[in-house]
């Protein structure tokens, strides 16, 4: 018998795995290692090679096997799909004339609700006086310039309550508020950092409101407590009520009326989607959101293509996706189809036009994954170039053979993993797709491949939180949260608390932060741990419960989701600490065994693809052997 040494290689979005055997013309398979690495470039072009290389080099080294050795490597016949996000902004806060300052610096001063007419600093000096407009008793709200200093603007406003005026608020340029409430005979709220001080309009009518610390206001946050506030009927309310909602949860607030000022919440015409299927076709609003998109993608489902309306930000979102696909891996843009497409309803912060503080509104937004299928995939290219370089390191006997559907080596991988049976769904939950493909006891396999996965689930945390950083984005993906309460534990997000001997870094201190493998990270935003881990957990489930449901549905005999018997969960994301658990929970109640797969046992839920080239040359091997000694 003659013994080979094989390597079956993954190529995938995000990772290239790579599973070392030997395999004997009986069929004998004998796994020795495997190794991973990012992938090196799009999937299917020549750049994947340095990372097949990479892989490759690893696990022969950890096989302790010399390169010379190696017979043939086994490349996945790529699904040609790659897959591309984008986002879409659906409302819009604007503020005209100033009317409203939304703003929420760190530390405000003092607290409560005041309001009274907006008057300069300087002109502050001259209230109270028998010459001047406002008289005693007369309420005001001083707004304070740049550039005061925290004892004079505290010693001005003392003397103005000491004449009679009564000075309710304060809105600071600097960021003095608690200095200046300290040095009050009577503290005052005041609101500090606000940026454009010069635009407060003097003379309006203001409401200064600051909640206690831990607390969120309650009467600017309130359209009735506007409509109080401002003596506002209720068509006036009705156009205020927006102006509520983006105070909801801030601990400070300045709003001002002014005579023709606005706050306007407006829904950005984002434009529409025209979805065509093989027999049928829809247009959908993209402002009708997520629930509304895919309603129609499974009505006109199995998708062939996406328009965008051109000359709109749909039109403008979903051809780039197809330009920068077709970029990618060099194919023309007519070849380019958009194959699946999955919605999700999000919220972006976003700065307030017109705002006087940076103010930030959360804004409706759609995120949009589009999966792309192009003519051919490129694999031919990539085995050419893959055997060159080998061969240049040493691997001199080395073939390269592309084979294999991924679907159906991916199944053949699963399948290794210990108490599983047919029929099986394997769910492979990637960077850019998630994949599932079902095997029948008689073996047949039906696949589909869905837009969305572990990229948009980044993509949405970044954007939710604001955060402005990929890798920070990701960090909380995949990480358990901690708060730093003292230099020695943090209290774990599940209540508990964990001790260290020695002092946390400084920059953790009081933080909510990522406890990673690597030790923890300090998440530089000013969200609290809750709402940290809400939004990652929404957002895992808003992708991955949705396409586990969606691929599920597709694939289940007759679309009956009772009659799969074993869900099997791989990819990276299936290492993830909650998504599993999500998946799980949602498929429970179709009597629907779930997990994490194990590939060969030892492997987790990576390698299956790999693992499943070189089960699927060994039997073919075996075969060819039998049928040639018979
Ligand atoms: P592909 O098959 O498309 O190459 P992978 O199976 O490697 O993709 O999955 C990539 C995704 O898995 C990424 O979104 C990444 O964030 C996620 N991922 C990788 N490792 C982990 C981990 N240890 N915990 C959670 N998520 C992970
Ligand atoms: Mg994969």
């Amino acid at each position: 018998m003659l013994i080979r040494t094989v390597v079956g290689v993954d190529i995938g979005n995000s990772t290239t795995e790579a599973s070392v055997a030997r395999v004997g013309t009986d069929g004998s398979v004998r796994f020795l290692s495997g190794a991973l690495t990012p992938t090196t470039g799009i999937k299917g072009t020549a750049k994947n090679v340095d990372g097949v290389a990479a892989a490759v080099g690893r696990s022969m080294s950890d096989a302790g096997i010399p390169l010379s050795e190696l017979d043939l490597l086994l490349l996945n016949e790529a699904t040609p799909v790659i897959s591309g996000l984008a986002m879409e902004t659906i409302t819009e806060t604007i503020i005209t004339e100033s009317t409203m300052i939304g703003h929420d610096p760190r530390t405000p001063g003092g607290r409560g609700l005041g309001i009274g007419v907006v008057v300069g600093f300087h002109a502050l000096s001259e209230l109270g006086g028998t010459s001047s407009a406002a008289g005693p008793g007369e309420s005001v709200v001083v707004a304070v310039p740049a550039g005061e200093d925290f004892e004079v603007v505290a010693r001005t406003i003392n003397a103005a309550c000491a004449r009679g005026v009564a000075v309710t608020g304060a809105i600071l340029a600097n960021d003095d508020a608690v200095l200046v409430v300290n040095r009050l005979d009577s503290p005052i709220p005041v609101v500090d950092e606000v940026a454009r001080i010069d635009a407060v309009p003097e003379g309006m009518l203001a409401a200064v409101e600051v909640a206690a610390p831990g607390q969120s206001i309650r009467t600017l946050s309130n359209a009735y407590g506007l409509a109080t506030i401002f003596g506002l009927d209720a068509d006036e309310t009705r156009l205020v009520a927006p102006v509520a909602r983006a105070l909801t949860g801030t601990r400070s607030a300045v709003v001002v009326r002014t005579p023709s000022g606005d706050v306007g919440d407006r829904v950005i015409p984002a434009g529409s989607l025209h979805l065509i299927g093989a027999l049928k076709r829809a247009t959908v609003d993209v402002s009708d959101g997520a629930a509304g998109i895919m309603t129609a993608v499974r009505r006109v489902g199995p998708l062939a293509d996406v328009v965008g309306e051109s000359g709109t930000n749909t039109g403008g979102m979903i051809a780039n996706v197809r330009q920068s696909m077709a970029d990618l891996c060099g194919h023309p843009l007519t070849e380019v189809h958009i194959g699946d497409l999955l919605a999700v309803d999000t919220f972006v912060p976003q700065e307030v036009r017109g705002g006087l503080a940076g103010e930030v509104a959360l804004e409706n937004a759609v995120a949009l994954a589009a999966m792309v299928r192009t003519a051919h995939s490129g694999m031919k290219a990539v085995a050419d170039a893959v055997r060159e370089r080998l061969r240049q390191v040493g691997a001199e006997r080395i073939d390269v053979v592309v084979g294999g559907v991924e679907a159906e080596m991916a199944v053949l991988g699963a399948l290794t993993t210990p108490g599983t049976d047919k029929p099986l769904v394997v769910l492979d939950l990637g960077g850019g797709s998630t994949d599932a493909a079902l095997i029948t006891p008689d073996d047949a396999v039906v696949a589909v491949h869905l837009a969305g996965a572990g990229d948009l689930v980044t993509k949405l945390i970044d954007a939710e939180l604001g955060t402005g950083n990929l890798e920070l984005a990701e960090e909380i993906k995949r990480c358990p949260l901690g708060k730093a309460e003292s230099f020695f534990h943090v209290r774990l997000e599940n209540g508990t608390a964990q001790f260290f001997d020695s002092p946390l870094p400084t920059t953790a201190f009081g933080r909510t932060v990522t406890l990673g493998d690597s030790g923890m990270s300090p998440i530089p935003t000013r969200h609290s741990i809750d709402r940290v881990r809400a939004v990652r957990r929404a957002a895992k489930e808003r992708v991955f419960v949705v396409n586990a449901l969606r691929a599920l549905e597709s694939v289940a005999p007759e679309g009956d989701l009772r009659r799969i018997g074993f869900v099997v969960l791989l990819g990276g994301c299936a290492l993830d600490f909650e998504i599993p658990e999500l998946i799980a929970d949602a498929l429970a109640k179709y009597g629907i065994v779930c997990g994490t797969g194990n590939v060969r046992g030892t492997e987790g839920p990576r390698n299956a693809v790999a693992s499943g080239l070189v089960a699927s040359y060994a039997a073919q091997s075996a075969s060819v052997g039998r049928s040639v000694g018979a």
